[in-house]
């Protein structure tokens, strides 16, 4: 599978990601992973997208587009991918295009997950997500066996820090503001798939079904 997934922050594209990797060996590639594990282990690039990030801006183009260009490139995007988090602008989108005509790489969808604000905001309020791993935990419906410890990995499970209520609130308005642009984008490239994101398994057997993976 050559995926998109889009979507508001909240709306479950790492947890479908993740699961759609083990249907067909596709990679998952969240630029947001990529940024954190460079904040944590303080590279330059790390060093240039923190204050965005903790803020809950959107890191600059050039910056995101110079990590794509080298990941896409590696060998285990030739089994498939989902972007995950990537594009989230319009000239991301742009020079996407450029990059995989460039590479003779065609995409299969443009999945859009649909969910609702107050559930958006609610699973935000209440993920946890482990410092070591990236797994995702939800304090109400998916929580640690040990508080604050990560069941797969015996990581530190956190807060995010670009989760607090406000960076939350400014992630949402930059969402409307320069990703779900994106929709229409895709729309217009033959390739949306629009999904009412209920539950991950239903996103899943629908995204199945189209790609016939
Ligand atoms: P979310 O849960 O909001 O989807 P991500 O883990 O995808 O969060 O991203 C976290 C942060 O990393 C974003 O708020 C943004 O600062 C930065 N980021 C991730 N992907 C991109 C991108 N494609 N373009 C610009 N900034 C990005």
């Amino acid at each position: 599978m050559r995926l998109i997934l889009l979507g508001a922050p909240g709306a479950g594209k790492g947890t479908v990601a993740k699961l759609l990797t083990a249907v067909d060996g596709s990679v998952q590639i969240s630029t947001g992973d990529i940024l954190r594990v460079a904040v944590k282990e303080g590279t330059e690039l790390g060093k240039q997208a923190k204050k965005f990030m903790d803020a809950g801006d959107l890191v600059p183009d050039q910056l995101i587009m110079g990590i794509m260009k080298e990941r896409l490139k590696e060998d285990d995007c030739l089994a498939g991918f989902l972007l995950d988090g990537f594009p989230r602008t319009i000239p991301q989108a742009e020079q996407l295009k450029v990059l995989l005509s460039d590479l003779g790489i065609k995409l299969d969808a443009a999945v859009n997950l649909d969910v609702p604000r107050d559930v958006i905001l609610d699973r935000l309020t209440t993920r946890r997500t482990c410092v070591d791993c990236g797994a995702i935990y939800n304090v109400k419906s998916a929580p640690t066996k040990v508080e604050g410890v990560c069941d797969k990995c015996k990581g530190k499970v956190v807060q995010r820090d670009d989760e607090t209520e406000e960076a939350i609130s400014n992630r949402l308005d930059v969402y409307n503001e320069k990703t779900a642009p994106l929709v229409d984008f895709y729309q217009r490239e033959g390739l949306l798939m629009d999904i009412a994101a209920t539950s991950s398994e239903v996103v899943v057997a629908a995204i199945r079904e189209r790609t016939g993976a």
